[in-house]
């Protein structure tokens, strides 16, 4: 029996968090988590929420901390959560969020082992950015330079591949912008918790999946880092 793991990811738009979180989830076997693509579900579901979600995340805005707490509190009181943990991608990014989520955890008895910080350059992930597709039906990501094997058609599940509608230059900057400005205080807000880890994003992502397994097994086995 695999122990489970709560795990969060933070990283700038493009550091492979996406790629990452797949990667543990699998690893771990624990759901993966995603804000973002819990969102594009439902605007493509086409509620009356998913409309109002579009607008926001179209404009690179992000929605207000109420909306999206109450979507993952709802998540997070699953069984499979409450059982095996999970992996957050996405969220918290303010420190609204990460009050709400220390707060739901403390509730629940249910802590979390550790904070990953995906270290990648503003340069680096402007640039990956820029060439990023998406399958618009799964959410596996691809990019101009790997690209999908036959026209564009998703090597997972068939679906389309395109780029995210706010994957535009000016929409990346002001959501890079954002970034610094209302996520990075999260860094050093768990860092005085002692719940952080600084992972170097840069590398194959096998090399970076390895850091980042190796940094989870440190915090909660252990033995079982060192045996590596
Ligand atoms: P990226 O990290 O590239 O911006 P995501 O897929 O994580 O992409 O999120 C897409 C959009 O969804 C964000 O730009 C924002 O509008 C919205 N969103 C996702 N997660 C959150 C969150 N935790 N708080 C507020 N808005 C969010
Ligand atoms: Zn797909």
């Amino acid at each position: 029996m695999i122990p489970g793991a709560r795990l969060v990811l933070l990283g700038r738009q493009g550091a492979g968090k996406g790629t990452q979180c797949v990667r543990l989830a699998r690893h771990y076997v624990i759901p993966h988590i995603s804000t973002g693509d819990m969102l594009r579900m439902a605007v493509k579901e086409g509620t009356d929420f998913g409309q109002k979600a579009k607008d926001y995340m179209d404009a690179g805005e992000l929605l207000p901390d109420d909306i999206i707490v109450g979507i993952v509190a709802e998540r997070l009181a699953r069984d499979d959560t409450s059982r095996r943990g999970y992996v957050l991608d996405g969220f918290p990014r303010t420190v609204g969020q990460a009050e709400a989520l220390a707060e739901l955890s403390a509730d629940s008895l249910q802590p979390l082992d550790v904070v990953l910080d995906l270290e990648v350059p503003e340069d680096v992930v402007f640039q990956r950015i820029s060439k990023r597709r998406v399958c618009t039906d799964c959410g596996t990501n691809y990019s101009v330079d790997s690209p999908p094997r036959y026209d564009w058609t998703c090597d997972t599940c068939g679906g389309q591949v395109t780029q995210r509608e706010d994957d535009t230059e000016e929409a990346i900057r002001h959501r890079l912008d954002l970034y610094r400005e209302q996520t990075e205080p999260l860094i050093a807000w768990y860092q005085s918790r002692d719940l952080l880890a600084a992972i170097d994003g840069l590398g194959h992502p096998d090399e970076v999946t390895r850091r980042l397994i190796r940094a989870v097994d440190l915090r909660t086995r252990p033995g079982r880092a060192l045996n590596r």
